[in-house]
């Protein structure tokens, strides 16, 4: 028992709350249920200033106006149901056995987002004064645009936190780094012709292969930094336009999904692209994938898939003070990464706001057949989110 051990009865209120989160489906852009269910229970627990904003995030602030901003961030939404016939129980059940909860979602994330309501809900009752305030947030469209919702937050709300918490999924590990990602499209131009005089045109398909292999050996040279791993390269999907299936194709369109390491930026990730293509004297274009998204309260964003690597020392102040307030209670965490994207795209990986993962869940669980949590752990992590918000805020 430490000051930040959750009472019998906090635990109780926490883990129903996680199950109600996972019977409540929240695909992207349909988390409204999910979202008001939040917005419930922040203000049941007593919250300051519980909103909504224009794009459906919802908040809840502790502590006073005055001094820095911690903001503890979530996403509202789920995958579909990896498989949907190999689940054994209903993803949307909640069902508990032997002390896990199952039910898609519960590890990736609605057990992060719970025990971040109840972590600083339980702060709220030590009586602990604050100076700045401690803000729980639950995100639209993770999923499908990792780093929008938490954008929009900040951009709908005026807000520039002094330090970011990502509750996504860390086996109780504390996360202080993160590839970069670009999704990128690539058009390749031919001429058509009828295919039985090709000789007159010029194939897109043919183009497009010898700039695909051109990519699988730029692939091979990619730098890899000791920490975060190796950069990557894959080509993810392949479609051609021809007139008919009696002509040559005109056009070739590809698309390329590249993780970035430390060292490697969107502009070079891209020339490196254009070379490729110079080389093979191919006619084309690469760019980024930019794509309108639409929130389910109707806003609608241009979302640029595009986020730098991020990485904090271990001896950040963050970074120590995350793993100063899990051994405070009882825990023994390891120091790592994140192969995944998350919402520190954006405040670590554009804005460079101290940001560190820490989460109940093993993210190897994350959109998987029969996905669990183990309900300690998410009273655990309630307790770590408390002892960290008091530390920096105090
Ligand atoms: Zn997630």
């Amino acid at each position: 028992m430490t000051l930040w051990t959750l009472s019998e009865e906090e635990r109780e209120g926490l883990f129903d709350f996680v199950q109600r989160l996972v019977r409540t489906p929240s695909l992207p852009g349909d988390e409204k249920a999910v979202a008001d269910l939040v917005l419930d229970e922040m203000e049941r627990l007593g919250f300051d200033d519980v909103q909504r904003d224009e794009a459906g995030n919802v908040f809840g602030t502790a502590g006073t106006a005055e001094g820095p901003l911690l903001l503890l961030d979530s996403h509202l939404d789920t995958v579909e149901p990896a498989n949907p016939r190999a689940w054994t129980v209903d993803p949307w059940s909640g069902i508990v056995r032997d002390g896990r909860l199952y039910g898609l979602g519960s590890c990736d994330m609605k057990s992060g987002l719970a025990a971040t309501v109840y972590g600083i809900a339980h702060l709220m009752r030590s009586g602990i004064p604050l100076r700045g305030r401690a803000m729980v947030a639950a995100v639209v469209l993770e999923e499908p645009a990792e780093g929008t919702g938490t954008r929009l937050l900040f951009e709908l709300n005026a807000l520039r936190p002094d330090w970011v918490v990502i509750a996504e999924p860390s086996a109780l590990n504390v996360i202080r780094a993160q590839r970069g990602h670009l999704e990128m499209t690539l058009d390749v131009q031919g001429r058509s012709a009828h295919s039985a005089a090709p000789h007159l045109g010029k194939n897109a398909i043919y183009e497009a292969a010898r700039v695909i292999f051109g990519l699988e050996l730029l692939e091979e040279q990619l730098p890899t930094h000791p920490f975060l791993g190796r950069g990557v390269l894959a080509v993810t999907d392949i479609s051609a336009q021809a007139v008919s299936r009696n002509a040559i194709p005109y056009r070739c369109h590809l698309f390329i999904d590249r993780r970035l390491t430390v060292g490697e930026t969107e502009a070079l990730a891209l020339s490196e692209v254009q070379r490729v293509i110079a080389r093979e004297g191919v006619e084309a274009e690469v760019r980024i994938v930019e794509e309108q998204v639409r929130t389910y309260t109707g806003h609608t964003h241009t979302a640029r898939r595009a986020s730098p690597p991020w990485l904090f020392d271990e001896t950040h102040p963050l970074i120590r003070a995350t793993v100063q307030a899990a051994r405070a209670v009882g825990l023994r965490p390891q120091v790592g990464r994140w192969d995944f994207a998350t919402e520190g795209a954006y405040t670590a990986g554009q804005l460079q706001i101290p940001t560190v993962g820490f989460g109940p869940g093993d993210p190897a669980l994350a959109h998987t057949v029969d996905e669990s949590v183990e309900l300690e752990e998410v009273a655990k992590a309630a307790a770590v989110y408390a002892a960290l918000a008091a530390a920096l805020l105090k």
